[in-house]
């Protein structure tokens, strides 16, 4: 067991740039748009939160901005 906090996080894609949602305890993230597999702590995180609610309003929110 780790002391570590799961943390909900909104992260981008670094291949088709989309947002989408991890989980910090989790070394890896597969893109669901692009099928990329991207690694946690080298893509850029745009927020994160101790609730999945939270995070998932966040990324609601900034999918509305894209349009
Ligand atoms: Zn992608």
């Amino acid at each position: 067991m780790t002391d570590a906090k799961k943390q909900y996080l909104v992260i981008e894609c670094a291949r088709c740039n989309r947002f989408l949602l991890a989980v910090s305890t989790n070394e890896t993230r597969t893109c669901p748009y692009c099928g990329k597999r991207l690694r946690i702590g080298h893509v850029r995180i745009l927020a994160s939160s101790e609730t999945a609610e939270e995070a998932r309003l966040v990324l609601q929110d900034l999918k509305a901005r894209e349009g």
